[in-house]
């Protein structure tokens, strides 16, 4: 009798963003397909794979403190190191010189040939030959649109809808990690989203660079969500990220009469001084994106705004930053990503402007935004108190497994007492508000009192 060999294991860890996850979700499809299995445990496995972020100097730290504590599990055993997505794309040179520990890079328009990598590099090392399985190549083309996402989450399905960006914001490395803007074909994302509310997925959440640019024959991103909200199951659709310069009236009125689209927009402002706009090359004023704002709350009062922005950008004054500080006191966003300018290798900014704002000063100006957005947010949330808000239930709060966890509709988390309310993940659930910090609004069931 022969006995098969043991699958290899393979213990993926993604950093980033949204993307990032859902690329995830493609790789362990993908691989589990050419036989590769899972796991959990590090210690376990024969592959190891780190689906990695470039936008930020932490989730890029967070790769290499990876890859050092990876050092001595190597020297141990044989095992595969396999760096994806977009540091695999932007520091290939880089991570190929870290001898012998990367064996396996893959961009992320390369997930197809992973199977075919990773067995190489296996190989190879049997031989001893320790040889490095390559895959870089950006595609025109490429958006895994006959790929079943491998999902875990049984409330929410991502579904990448275009891969890539045009917009080349000088700050920015995704441009040159994702390539050119491609949109997926309508018919089979809607056709996902039909499966993903068969398994009994309640939420989907729409993702691309940009997704006013999307585009295919005669559909843009207004009549794809519309289509999406449309699924019989599918309770909430969201979307992330719409960009402020083309924000289409169309999307917003879907927005606004679709009653499973969720009345929440993130809309990334990154500064709101013109000079700096200018050369983050954003191409939208100040004075655009409030009166964007203004249309949007004109339209429907409820959104639920956030935003992202960037302190201490290249050649950023204190009137500059200032601006921005007016600005987010004037608009009051219910919540805000606030993060220090850092240099990513390769983009224009990199290239053209010095980082000549201090440590410092960055952090100075980003804790002052900071402390601005969360008296806002401590404000926008105690709006809610003595209200009653659907609420999608998600599972058990983080910090504890007596209390539940879920989101309102604008994204806002909810934590309750299980003891007090009793609700299965995917349920949606009226909920009273009887407390509200700035990230978090507390509540017990309209019954109980
Ligand atoms: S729109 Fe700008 S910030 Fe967003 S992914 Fe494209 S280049 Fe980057």
């Amino acid at each position: 009798m022969t006995t098969r060999p043991a699958p290899t294991q393979v213990h993926l860890e993604t950093f980033g963003c949204q993307m990032n996850e859902y690329d995830s979700e493609l790789v362990r499809s993908l691989m589990k397909q050419d036989g590769f299995v899972f796991t959990d445990e590090r210690e376990r496995a024969d592959v190891i794979l780190m689906n990695t972020c470039a936008i930020r100097e932490n989730a890029h730290n967070k790769v290499y403190k990876h890859l050092s504590e990876l050092k001595k599990l190597k020297q141990q055993r044989p095992l595969v190191v396999g760096v994806l997505g977009c540091m695999a794309q932007n520091l290939k040179e880089e991570l190929t010189d870290i001898q012998p520990l990367v064996d396996v890079l893959a961009g992320p328009d390369a997930y197809r040939q992973l199977p075919m990598l990773i067995r190489n590099a296996m190989l190879s090392q049997e031989e001893g030959l320790y040889q490095k399985g390559l895959a870089v190549d950006l595609s025109e083309y490429e958006t895994y649109h006959d790929v079943v996402p491998d999902r875990t989450d049984g409330v929410n399905a991502w579904i990448a809808v275009m891969r890539g960006c045009d917009n080349f914001c000088s700050f920015c490395v995704v441009p040159y990690t994702r390539g050119r803007e491609r949109s997926r074909d309508p018919e089979g994302i809607v056709q996902e989203a039909y499966r993903i509310a068969e398994q009994g997925f309640k939420q989907i959440t729409l993702l691309g660079q940009n997704v006013n640019s999307y585009r295919f024959g005669d559909w843009d991103f207004a009549r794809l969500i519309t289509a999406v909200a449309d699924v019989p199951g599918i309770q909430r659709v969201r979307f992330t990220s719409p960009h402020p310069k083309d924000f289409p009236l169309p999307l917003l009125e879907a927005v606004v009469a679709h009653p499973n689209i969720c009345k929440q927009i993130h809309l990334p402002l990154q500064s709101g001084s013109d000079r700096i706009l200018g050369l983050m090359n954003r191409t939208y004023t100040n004075k655009e994106y409030r009166s964007l704002v203004e249309r949007i709350r004109a339209m429907r009062s409820d959104i639920v705004l956030s935003t992202d922005i960037i302190g201490g950008f290249c050649g950023e004054s204190y009137a500059d930053f200032a601006e921005t500080y007016r600005l987010v006191e004037e608009i009051r966003f219910h919540s805000a990503f606030i993060f220090k300018y850092s240099e990513r290798k390769h983009t224009i900014a990199a290239r053209k402007f010095p980082d000549d704002v201090s440590e410092g000063v960055k952090t100075e100006r980003v804790t002052r935004l900071f402390d601005l957005q969360r008296n806002i947010s401590y404000e926008r949330n105690r709006e809610y108190l003595k209200t009653i808000i659907p609420v999608l239930v998600e599972g058990d709060a983080k910090r504890s497994a007596a209390q539940g966890m879920g989101k309102s509709d604008g994204n806002i988390t909810v934590i309750w007492d299980k003891r007090t309310i009793s609700s299965r993940p995917g349920d949606m659930v009226s909920l009273a508000i009887y407390d509200a910090s700035s990230t978090t609004l507390y509540a017990e069931g309209p019954l109980m009192k």
